[in-house]
């Protein structure tokens, strides 16, 4: 039993400028043992006079001191022992939790206070047998029984602590005429061990059953009638908290969870959906780099390329200036290969093989190009990149296509391309300049007509593929050096071969085609090709380098702009969780009100939230994994038809710089601060109010 005192309280409030309403004014009153019941009409203050005691709401002026304490100098700790111990409260709309039990609405209390739920139980339903509550209702849903039983329910569940005090607003409001007495029955009974105020304006009960009443009118009391002699023995009882228990609060989420269960599946979905694409970009970002570095060079001619000088004259009187390119002279040449011994130099007779004619059959090959291989020998090309038929003899009868070539061909021709023949038509006039008066010139005709057998497919990257039909640049050596050019002969008296003829071709000659051929003697070792030396003006040309960057710059864009795609989707989501996270804050408060009411504090009625949000974060990361997991196979496997690049994407799964799981304890981890952050911030910034206002019945 609890001596409670008020001393001059007054709660006002302002309506306008000029108007204040005073709910309580100047209030000074002593209640102890005993039921008091608190009489008055509505809107007279009855209900903020006990809301004060419960600390649902607090005076404007004045203080209430209960067994000596002082309330306005609790802090929050200690007003949420305060709710949890000392006081039980029981409403007129009953607020219990409608979706659960009634035995878990009764033991709620005692296992937010700590207390072990088998003894909870067994205190609970001890509790009910005293008030007659029906055995076989204690498992029913609240929403499922009447308000008399609703009201033994809220009852059982204001005595689990064992307050001191117990604070019934209008208890009997919403019932009949017999369970109201039943109900003034048990709360007469409790208050043989305990204070217990009643407010009511139902003043037969009250006559019947109260050993004090007061009248109370626009905020003043009006009567005081005491029936029974009250003996003043507080007594003051310390109760310390327990340690945690999490039964109460995991019933909570899990019956959340389960109730919003579109809701929640909604945002799940989301949250998946925005996980798998993060795993994805990261994924991407992470294999196309590794399989870039590994295929961007899978080309047949990667070790294929030119070299040729560079020399830039400024115009006069201009800004502009001319690059003129010629072939380097002998002695560069030289310097050139000393210092580059896995190369191989040849001249090039691009200028004698210009103007090609290329068919099958009847068909024109027009879009096909004649590409050099120096030698169909190993190490010079890469025999693992066939993938049909055989590498070619070094012949000019023989040849190697590419896979564009292939595909190219197949449009209009359904023969396996292997063994299929390709005519090849060349006939230049080129004419050599004597200088002499009688005769300026002497014509000659670079004729070569042969009938090439395809012998394989080599398979190369895709990108900016262009179909090739690739020739020993060895053997068309061979053939310059031993085909002559007639008239020149007669005219030197001596045989000219072609091959002489470039070879003295002045250096700024077409016929030098103005660079030499340089030809990489082992193709696996392209990766020196980064290195060539600059020598002087002499630039290294090689096409094959240049797609190959091309394509890696390209991926490494569009994997920025997928990251900046991947920051908007994670803002996204955290917006959605945010908003649904608020709504479910907002949909239950009066329920969270109830909790506070019960003794939980605001960080575990918080909890509850960042709970369930936590749940479907960790749940929705988890799915995300695995289902971007088992996508990253079809998903490679449809990039690869694309652009033949293998293993595009590569979730790093297992380990990630070099730590073991550590890419999915990210994601779930990041996936878990997020949903605590969605949850917490917009909890924070929500409109505080009164609990007596969230209590408040619409
Ligand atoms: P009751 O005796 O019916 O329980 P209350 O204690 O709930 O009455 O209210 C006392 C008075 O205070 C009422 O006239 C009510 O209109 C007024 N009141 C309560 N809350 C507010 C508020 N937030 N603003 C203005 N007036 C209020
Ligand atoms: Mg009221």
């Amino acid at each position: 039993m609890s001596k409670i005192q008020f001393f001059d309280v007054t709660k006002m409030y302002k309506l306008d400028e000029k108007r204040d309403k005073y709910a309580l004014d100047n209030i000074n009153l002593c209640f102890g043992n005993g039921l008091t019941c608190i009489l008055g009409k509505s809107g007279s203050g009855k209900s903020t006079l006990l809301n004060m005691i419960g600390l649902l709401d607090y005076p404007s002026k004045g203080k209430i001191v209960i067994d000596g304490c002082d309330l306005s100098r609790l802090n929050n700790k200690k007003k949420d022992t305060y709710r949890s111990t000392k006081c039980g409260f029981i409403f007129q709309h009953y607020h219990l939790l409608e979706k659960h039990s009634a035995l878990f609405n009764a033991i709620l209390p005692s296992l937010i206070l700590g207390s072990n739920f088998k003894e909870s139980v067994n205190k609970a339903k001890a509790i009910f047998a005293k008030i007659n509550f029906k055995k076989e209702l204690l498992d029913s849903r609240v929403c499922n029984l009447s308000g008399g039983e609703k009201q033994r329910v809220a009852i059982v569940r204001a005595l689990m602590n064992n307050p001191d005090i117990l604070l019934a607003d209008e208890p009997t409001g919403a019932l009949d005429k017999e369970n109201s007495k039943e109900i003034m029955h048990i709360l007469k009974e409790i208050s043989k061990e305990k204070t217990v105020l009643i407010v009511t304006h139902n003043s037969e009960l009250a006559e019947e059953y109260s050993d004090r009443i007061i009248t109370i009118n626009d905020g003043k009391i009006t009567n005081d009638l005491n029936k029974k002699l009250i003996k003043d023995k507080p007594i003051t009882k310390s109760i310390k908290k327990k340690a945690l228990n999490d039964a109460w609060s995991d019933r909570i989420i899990i019956n959340n969870i389960w109730r919003r269960l579109l809701r929640n599946s909604i945002s799940c979905a989301s949250l998946i959906i925005s996980i798998v694409a993060t795993i994805l970009i990261v994924g991407f970002s992470i294999g196309s780099q590794e399989s870039i570095e590994k295929e961007k060079y899978k080309k047949f001619d990667i070790g294929v390329g030119t070299i040729s000088k560079e020399s830039t004259h400024k115009a006069n009187g201009s800004s502009l200036s001319l690059i003129k390119t010629s072939r380097p002279s002998i002695d560069e040449l030289q310097t050139i290969k000393s210092n580059n011994p896995s190369f191989v130099f040849t001249h090039n007779y691009d200028y004698l093989l210009s103007g090609y004619e290329l068919s099958i059959g009847e068909n024109k090959l027009d879009e096909a190009i004649l590409s050099p291989i120096y030698s169909f020998q190993e190490p010079f090309v890469d025999k693992n990149l066939i993938i049909d038929g055989v590498l070619p003899k070094n012949s000019l009868n023989e040849c190697i296509v590419n896979k564009a070539f292939k595909i190219n061909l197949g449009k209009n021709n359904n023969l396996s391309i292997v063994g299929q023949i390709i005519h090849l038509k060349i006939s230049n006039q080129i004419d050599y300049y004597t200088g002499e008066a009688i005769k300026p010139y002497i014509s000659h005709y670079f004729d070569l007509e042969k009938d090439i057998i395809i012998k394989g497919v080599v398979d190369e990257i895709n990108f900016l593929s262009v179909p090739k039909i690739y020739f020993s640049y060895e053997s068309l050596e061979e053939y310059v050096e031993n085909t002559c050019l007639n008239n020149l002969s007669t005219y030197r008296n001596t045989d000219v071969s072609w091959r002489q003829r470039v070879v003295d071709a002045s250096d700024t000659e077409q016929l030098s085609s103005y660079s030499y051929y340089c030809f990489l003697k082992d193709v696996k070792s392209y990766r020196q090709l980064n290195e060539f030396v600059k020598y002087n003006d002499i630039v290294y040309t090689n096409n094959n380098l240049i797609v190959g960057e091309t394509l890696q710059d390209l991926i490494e864009v569009s994997c920025t702009g997928m990251e900046i795609f991947m920051i908007i989707a994670i803002v996204g989501c955290i917006l959605i969780l945010g908003m649904i996270s608020f709504s479910n804050y907002s949909e239950d408060r009066k329920s969270s009100a109830v909790l506070r009411c019960l003794g939980a504090t605001e960080n575990m009625v918080e909890d509850l939230y960042i709970s369930e949000n936590l749940t479907l974060g960790m749940v929705s990361s988890i799915v995300a994994i695995i289902i971007s997991y088992f996508l990253q196979r079809p998903i490679n496997w449809i990039l690869k038809l694309f652009l033949n690049l293998e293993n595009l994407i590569s979730i790093p799964i297992e380990s990630f710089l070099n730590i073991k799981l550590l890419f999915p304890l990210i994601i779930v981890g990041s996936t878990i601060l997020i949903s605590i952050i969605s949850t917490v911030l917009p909890i924070r910034f929500s409109k505080k109010i009164s609990l007596k206002e969230e209590l408040a019945d619409e």
